[in-house]
């Protein structure tokens, strides 16, 4: 009997680490919805609708039509890879430059929309794992089971430095810091559907639990 899994929670909580190795085992789909958010912020960023100085979100929300936004699965990897207008973003949109964008962008209520209804479709049949800020809130408030991720803003903020350093980005930990702690605030002070945990979600804290540990209690969750 396949389910509905949403996965919610702050940034850089190991979300998408789970969903991955959790839609591996289950033989799921796994959808990561923060790649979605970032690719609209790219799209948005080349366009010159925002950057440092001006942030125009009727130019962004009239050019919403424009943005094709895909998934592809990449058998190497092992998950899908987010494509925008046919091109492959993955990397791109994983720097801290668009972090430092993405969610502004996220609060704009036309985006919000236009990307809820998309992931809607994608999971109208059960088996899928999809992660973000209100996928057990607002994308599938009936799904069967709801996680919600936390662990401190300095825990997060080494993993995602250590990532970001990893992939080549010459990132300062202060800055990582600062943008994770930016985003969970813009993230669960916006009007538009903030980030909140569902009443009916399980709350992992994983400041100092292991990812085999937190996996195995999740997997079980998810058999139940
Ligand atoms: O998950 P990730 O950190 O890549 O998400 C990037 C940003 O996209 C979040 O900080 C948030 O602003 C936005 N987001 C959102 N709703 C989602 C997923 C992501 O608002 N479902």
């Amino acid at each position: 009997n396949k389910i509905t899994i949403a996965i919610d929670g702050f940034s850089s909580t190991g979300k998408s680490t789970i969903a991955k190795q959790l839609a591996k085992k289950l033989e799921y789909i796994y959808v990561d919805t923060g790649a979605m958010y970032r690719a609209v912020t790219l799209f948005a960023l080349r366009k010159g609708h925002i950057d440092a100085e001006n942030f125009s979100v009727n130019d962004l929300v009239a050019d919403l039509d424009a943005i094709n936004l895909t998934f592809k699965y990449n058998d190497s990897l092992g998950f899908a890879e987010m494509y925008l207008n046919g091109e492959n973003v993955e990397k791109e949109i994983r720097t801290l430059h668009i972090s430092e964008y993405v969610s502004k962008v996220a609060a704009i209520p036309e985006v919000r929309y236009q990307l809820v209804k998309q992931q809607q479709k994608m999971g109208k049949d059960k088996g899928i794992v999809m992660d973000g800020r209100d996928i057990g809130t607002v994308v599938f408030p009936d799904a069967e089971l709801k996680l919600f991720m936390t662990a401190s803003p300095e825990k997060r903020a080494m993993r995602r430095y250590k990532e970001l350093i990893d992939k080549g980005d010459k990132v300062a930990y202060e800055d990582v810091l600062r943008n994770v702690q930016s985003r969970d605030y813009i993230d669960s002070h916006r009007e538009d559907s903030p980030l909140r945990q569902a009443e009916d979600a399980v709350a992992l804290d994983n400041s100092d639990m292991g990812l085999k540990e937190q996996f195995e209690r999740i997997l079980n969750l998810a058999n139940r």
